[in-house]
């Protein structure tokens, strides 16, 4: 049973789901209100071909209607409310929802329009549960967040999503008791699944904060937060204010647990979190198509800059670019990270080739480049496509030379890429957005150069006002090649 505390008595004054949202002010659904708002409309929905979308707004009602879709065995389809026109349509047409629900009074765009509309209340009659639908049914398609390329439907079953949430909760000692606070959007898997979904699994509490402030969130939990999700930009923002709020530094020293994840934590981010709260960040890692496949866990070493081991039921290794696994935990030597496991998703909706070429030899390949630290913790460098730079004969991380980089006083923000050059084959190129006054181009390099090695210093600083980002807050490498500076 994907969410036994749905139907358990015990549970069913306890408080499931409490969402603050811009219109309706503050949503609180018990256990027992959870189940009969998602029952009845599951009831309605059950036996709907072959999909239906969820307009994931961040409110109840996107909880309820994933919910419902949930017991209804009808794979959910999480759309995000700010998408853009040609995305959507892409989505509608790839994943070809049967009706969309939504927020009463949401207005949609319209290619949602177009489709029969469920409105999504918050009130219901306990129905009859329906029979648990088959761990390999899919439960939700999810689209991944365009980073690299145009989004690409993931199919997740029910076995993924409680295999992950469960090797999380060995991992977090994450239990009915915690209180999870977080404000991450609800259409991808770190806001859905993990932020959503995973109290409801332990039978434990969601407070959603609609938008994310610090101001609240320090309310939040000074009101019975344990828990905190969030992406790095957030995590940015709260030791940016830490320094000026010490009733933030008090809320959050008073946390159970602080998570990171969706990008890599700056290091110099989080040391400043540490050195106000005393707390420290536990980061892991994970995709659309994995949902989780490391964490850093409770019970182990505070691990700046690594993501952490890898799950209960993970299996994770390091290939080198001739096929061949990588054994030594040297800190040094990067690989592929391929996996294996329960917490996988079964296909690219309608990619055949795509989801073909996703795996070798029953691995997934992620794209994602790695180093396995002496102690074992995996160390992300950066994505195969955008993040590794092939120069003068090595192969160098972006992500290395971003954190030394956000280690000068004077970037607010850096991201490093390659570009073509004659002699070293590819050049280091750092994008920075300065602190205040533009910083020396060549101070910049030297710290570098210093912090690292020479052959990690970058060629070319180009500045900027801000990083292209998306939803999630990761940059947007492609989006920065061929971007004027000035
Ligand atoms: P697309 O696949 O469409 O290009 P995407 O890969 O960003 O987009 P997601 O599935 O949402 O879509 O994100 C997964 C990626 O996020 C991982 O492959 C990894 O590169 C990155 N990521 C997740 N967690 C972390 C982390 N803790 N540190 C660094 N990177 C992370
Ligand atoms: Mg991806």
């Amino acid at each position: 049973v994907l969410l036994p505390a749905l139907t358990d008595p015990a549970a069913a004054e306890r408080t499931a789901l409490r969402v603050t949202s811009p219109n309706a002010g503050e949503v609180t659904l018990s256990y027992r209100e959870l189940a009969a708002a998602a029952g009845r409309l599951a009831s309605a929905l059950a036996g709907t071909p072959p999909r239906v979308a969820v307009w994931a707004t961040p409110t109840a009602e996107t909880a309820v209607a994933v919910v419902a879709a949930l017991l209804a065995g009808v794979p959910a389809v999480p759309v995000n409310p700010r998408i853009g026109e040609r995305e959507l349509a892409h989505i509608v047409a790839d994943s070809a929802p049967a009706s969309v629900l939504a927020a009463p009074g949401a207005e949609l765009p319209p290619a949602l329009a177009e489709l029969p509309r469920t409105d999504v209340a918050l009130t219901g009659d306990v129905a009859a549960p329906l029979p648990e639908p088959d761990a390999e049914v899919p439960a939700l398609v999810v689209y991944t967040s365009g980073t690299t390329g145009p989004p690409k439907g993931v199919v997740l079953p029910r076995r993924a999503i409680a295999s992950t949430l469960d090797a999380l909760a060995d991992a977090w000692r994450w239990t009915a008791d915690d209180v999870l606070v977080h404000a991450l959007p609800l259409f991808h898997v770190h806001g859905l699944v993990l932020g959503i979904l995973g109290p409801l699994r332990r039978g434990g509490t969601v407070r959603h904060l609609g938008r994310f402030a610090t101001g609240a969130l320090a309310a939040a939990l000074r009101d019975g937060g344990t828990m905190v999700f969030g992406v790095p930009t957030m995590y940015h923002r709260i030791a940016d204010e830490l320094g000026t709020d010490p009733e933030l530094a008090t809320a959050l020293a008073g946390a159970r647990l602080l998570v990171s994840g969706s990008a890599a934590l700056p290091v110099a981010d989080h040391q400043r979190i540490t050195a106000a709260t005393g707390q420290r960040v536990v980061e892991r890692y994970g995709m659309t198509e994995t949902l989780m496949n490391t964490s850093v866990r409770v019970d182990g070493p505070p691990r700046p800059g690594t993501v952490g081991v890898p799950l209960p039921g993970v299996e994770l290794r390091l290939v080198d670019d001739a096929g061949h696994p990588i054994e030594a935990s040297d800190g040094e030597t990067v690989g592929e990270v391929q996996v294996r496991g329960p917490n996988l998703f079964t296909e690219y909706l309608n990619r055949p080739d795509a989801t073909a070429a996703a795996f070798t030899g029953g691995w997934f390949r992620t794209g994602d480049m790695a180093v396995r630290e002496p102690d074992g913790a995996l160390r992300l460098v950066g994505r195969r496509a955008t993040d590794l730079i092939k120069s003068g004969g090595y192969k160098i991380g972006a992500g290395e030379i971003e954190n030394a980089l956000l280690e000068h006083p004077a970037v607010a923000e850096a991201a490093v890429t390659g570009e073509p050059d004659p002699d070293l084959g590819e050049r280091i190129v750092a994008w920075v957005v300065p602190a205040g006054p533009r910083p020396d181009e060549a101070e910049l390099v030297d710290h570098v150069a210093r912090l690292l090695a020479p052959h990690k210093r970058p060629r070319v600083v180009r500045f900027l006002d801000a990083l292209p980002r998306n939803d999630m807050g990761k940059v947007l490498k492609r989006a920065l090649d061929g971007r004027q500076h000035g």
